[in-house]
C-alpha cells in the first residue's frame, strides 16, 4: 500500500463522491467521528467515513462511533467549533478517496496522527498473518 499523505491534490481523489463531498466547501453535511476524548468535524463519502473511522478505531480499545449529526452538547473544543471558518484544511488520502477533518490543527494532527497509527497497526496484523507458518 502506498504511503498515505496529507495536502493530496483533488486530483488524486479517485472517488467521485468523495471529491463532490470536500469541494462542496460547507454544504456537504458534516459527519462526527467519535474517538476517546476526540469529537472531530469530518467530511467525505460514506464509504471512505467508515474506512476512516475503522482505522482509527483500531488505535483505541474503545470503538471509534461514527455520528451523522451534531453531538449532544457540540464540540467540547472551542477551536474545533469555529475551524470550519479557518480555511485551509488539509484532505487526508483514505485508500481511493479523501476525508477532510473540519478541525482545530491540533485535534487535526491529533486524528491524523491516529489514522497513520491505525494504518500502521492494520498492515502489521496483516503482515503477521501472511507470515504465520501453516500447519
Ligand atoms: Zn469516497
Ligand atoms: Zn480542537
Amino acid at each position: 500500500m502506498a504511503a498515505p499523505d496529507v495536502q493530496q491534490p483533488l486530483s488524486a481523489i479517485g472517488c467521485d463522491a468523495c471529491q463532490s463531498a470536500v469541494q462542496s466547501d460547507g454544504q456537504q453535511e458534516v459527519s462526527f467521528l467519535l474517538l476517546d476524548q476526540l469529537t472531530i468535524p469530518v467530511i467525505s463519502c460514506d464509504e471512505h467515513l467508515e474506512q476512516f473511522s475503522s482505522f482509527c478505531g483500531l488505535t483505541t480499545e474503545d470503538t471509534a462511533d461514527l455520528l451523522h449529526h451534531r453531538p449532544a452538547g457540540g464540540l467540547s473544543c472551542p477551536s474545533c467549533r469555529l475551524a470550519p471558518y479557518n480555511s485551509p484544511h488539509p484532505l487526508v488520502q483514505v485508500q481511493d478517496g479523501a476525508i477532510l477533518p473540519m478541525a482545530c490543527p491540533k485535534h487535526q494532527s491529533e486524528i491524523v496522527q491516529r489514522f497513520h497509527t491505525g494504518i500502521q497497526t492494520q498492515y502489521q496484523l496483516t503482515a503477521s498473518l501472511d507470515t504465520t507458518p501453516s500447519l
